[in-house]
């Protein structure tokens, strides 16, 4: 049987690109996503017909009930649990910390906090060989922002971000001699929807700019980066740039 990949947020931009690449390299993909079923079904489609395996898994990874949901889907249709993604994260409009509201801040952590630290717990219950599982790996979806800080722009988001960092190094050591590993790539500004749900679409024909390279990324560009620590047998607690040298 194939090893099993689940990837959060995967009906589009990093999380879609991943599946892709994943299914290529001979996972069978569980394609989490929130609302967009369409574009998640277009995910599943693709794999198939390129003669690979997904199946997809509605469920909102800022809950815990949905969290729970989520892998007993695994569970009861695959039977198994290799690799873990947590890709699915948000950001919000442009606003200073003096204007955010708490409403605003406490969404952001739930969905890119508290959200891939629940995640991370189901997949160590299943992976972790004291608890009777094969070991397997986490990649988790940081940013760049984590270490710029998003200033005049998302400091929330920055920090949502700098606590997935946190939660890489720490979740690494914790399990290290459990064979699992964890690691983080941290994106810098790549061509996804996820600008226009901020109401700053403009920012991928604008960002390239700013950025050593003089581009922005794409999605493929991320999705190889977190196939390689996937398979990085001597990686664990890293944490992997990719931003264009910013
Ligand atoms: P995107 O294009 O907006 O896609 C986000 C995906 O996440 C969608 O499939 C969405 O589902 C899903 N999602 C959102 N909230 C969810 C929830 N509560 N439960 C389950 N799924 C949820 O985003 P992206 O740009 O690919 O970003 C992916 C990750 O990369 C995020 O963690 C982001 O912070 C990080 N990142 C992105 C960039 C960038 O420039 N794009 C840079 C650095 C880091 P629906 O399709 O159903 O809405």
């Amino acid at each position: 049987m194939n090893p099993v990949m689940l990837i959060t947020g995967a009906g589009r931009g990093i999380g879609a690109a991943t599946a892709r690449l994943a299914a290529r390299q001979g996972y069978t993909v569980v394609v989490n996503y929130l609302r967009d079923h369409r574009a998640a079904e277009e995910v599943i489609s693709a794999i198939r017909e390129a003669g690979g395996q997904a199946i997809a898994a509605q469920a909102d990874v800022a809950s815990e009930d949905g969290i729970r949901g989520l892998f007993a889907t695994v569970d009861a249709e695959l039977g198994r649990l290799d690799v873990l993604v947590n890709n699915a994260g948000v950001v919000d409009a442009n606003c200073r910390v003096e204007d955010m509201d708490f409403a605003r801040v406490e969404r952001m952590m739930r969905i890119n906090v508290a959200g891939p630290m629940i995640c991370a717990r189901e997949a160590v219950k299943r992976m972790s060989t004291r608890r009777g599982g094969n070991g397997g790996a986490i990649v988790n979806v940081s940013s760049v922002a984590a270490r710029l800080g998003g200033p005049d722009e998302y400091v929330d988001y920055a920090a949502s971000k700098g606590a997935i960092d946190s939660l890489t190094r720490g979740l690494a050591r914790e399990v290290a001699g459990e064979g699992i590993r964890v690691n983080a790539v941290r994106p810098g500004v790549i061509r996804t929807t996820i600008h226009a749900s901020a109401d700053n679409a403009g920012k991928v024909d604008t960002a390239g700019q700013r950025i050593p390279l003089g581009r922005i990324g794409e999605p493929e560009e991320i999705a190889s980066a977190i196939m390689w620590l996937v398979g990085s047998e001597f990686s664990t607690g890293s944490l992997i740039d990719v931003d264009g040298g910013v």
